[in-house]
């Protein structure tokens, strides 16, 4: 950022300006002002270039992790390879279960290019818990931050804008859920039982400088989002948000890159308008969403309620979306789950940028429909996100045609075929022109 903000265009804001598609000049302007950010921790090398932000793609986060009574690395390290081979942009690392030092570095090494996030609070508190009990120092919060740090983490979940007012209020509200976050519910305990402010707002300067050594990224933590629709903008999560908008301001003035995490359960109408207000509020802090998801009752496809909403969250602005499992409110998520839920994810993501971006990302949808209307099945699977499941269903009654068993020799196209002779196809130069003036880039519902 500060590279940024002093005029130079470096050799990496040059590669991810030709992988986005954008103006070198436009994103050096865009990282100096923090609207821009790149994951990333110094210590690491061979890192796959993700950066999130504004007039870029939308990227995916996939979690993993054990669980407090799930605890089979060897499982989270499958996860973190899935994660890898099927397109993940992120993987968070949120074991609270086992040798979380080990299970962290088994991770890395399981997707040794892509950046890694963690939240610290959950290893502050259960090895802080077993060390000194619940009055645990505030320092230990940061002495776990530096390890996490020092041993390459790229991004971190800091819940620093839930204040201890908010905190003790939250938990006598009316609220459906007053509190679904883990790190959040921890540094509540923490703060109430000890009568201390959060130790990361008191120790936030500090935080700052151990993140500009690195320069790792500050994802700052949306402790009070809605866990229910019902809690949807209440003062509880703006309240916090306001307070995430002031420290993206003040580790701004130190050149520390941050994101902000947002909903959490959230009905379609209120989810462009939340994403405008954060946008607004933060200056154009990059936006790290958790589906959003749009209704309460997906219980097992849960990963579909939070596409839908993450896809409208995506167009509306959000840079960065934090996928869910079929598993959501039920398990820990097995292999299997970790794949659909980072596919529905990343059909969410580009289905926003297909608005977002307009036709930088429509290009493999064009050429797709494209040999769709010729049938070429065999170009057709390059382009899923999944071309074996894609495969394997074309084939699973057999193939008799040269069309798909859905019609079978009543396919459209087989029908009409002799009259389409001496038709004029659409070049995709014709269907990127057609494609950029019929959609509406100022997404609004
Ligand atoms: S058979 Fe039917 S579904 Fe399959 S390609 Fe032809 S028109 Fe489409």
């Amino acid at each position: 950022m500060l590279q940024a903000r002093s005029g130079s265009v470096t050799e990496e804001i040059r590669e991810i300006a030709k992988i986005e598609g954008i103006a070198p000049e436009k994103l050096r302007t865009r990282i100096a002002e923090g609207r821009v950010v790149v994951l990333r921790n110094l210590r690491r090398s061979n890192l796959k270039i993700v950066a999130l932000g504004e007039g870029l793609s939308t990227k995916v986060n996939v979690n993993v992790g054990t669980s407090g009574t799930v605890i089979k690395p060897e499982m989270e390290r499958e996860k973190a390879r899935i994660a890898a081979e099927y397109g993940a942009d992120a993987i968070m690392d949120l074991s609270i279960g086992g040798p979380l030092d080990e299970i962290r570095r088994m991770i890395m090494d399981a997707a040794p290019n892509l950046p890694l996030g963690t939240v610290p609070t959950y290893q502050a508190w259960i090895e802080g818990v077993k060390k000194y009990g619940i009055s645990m120092p505030d320092d230990w919060f940061l002495k776990v931050v530096e390890k996490q740090l020092k041993d390459g983490v790229d991004f971190m979940t800091i819940h620093a804008a839930l204040t201890k007012d908010l905190a003790k209020r939250v938990v006598k509200s009316s609220r459906v859920m007053p509190i679904v976050s883990r790190g959040g519910a921890f540094l509540t305990a923490w703060m109430l039982e000890n009568d201390e402010e959060n130790p990361y707002r008191k120790h936030w300067d500090y935080l700052l400088e151990l993140f500009a050594e690195y320069d790792a990224v500050i994802s700052i933590g949306d402790a009070l989002r809605p866990g229910a629709i019902a809690d949807q903008h209440d003062e509880f999560q703006v309240g916090e948000l306001i307070e995430a908008a002031r420290l993206v301001r003040s580790a701004r003035e130190k050149g520390v890159q941050t994101i902000v995490e947002g909903p959490g359960h959230m009905t379609l109408d209120q989810v462009v308008a939340d994403i405008k207000f954060m946008k607004s509020l933060t200056g154009g802090a990059p936006y790290y969403v958790l589906g959003p998801l749009v209704t309460d009752i997906a219980m097992g496809y849960d990963h579909i309620a939070a596409a839908i909403g993450g896809a409208i969250a995506a167009a509306a602005g959000a840079d960065f979306l934090c996928y869910l499992t079929p598993a959501e409110h039920l398990s820990l998520p097995n292999p299997e789950q970790v794949k659909e839920g980072l596919i529905a994810a990343k059909i969410a993501a580009h289905a926003g940028d297909l608005v977002k971006l307009g036709s930088r990302a429509a290009r493999k949808d064009l050429e797709l429909s494209l040999f769709r209307a010729k049938l070429r099945w065999d170009k057709m699977f390059s382009y899923a996100f999944d071309p074996e499941r894609a495969k394997g269903i074309y084939a699973q009654f057999g193939l008799q045609t040269q069309a798909c068993n859905m019609c079978g020799q009543y396919c459209a196209c087989l029908i009409l075929e002799k009259y389409f002779k001496g038709r004029k196809e659409p070049s995709i130069d014709d269907l990127v022109k057609r494609y950029e003036s019929s959609i509406s880039k100022n997404f609004e519902l």
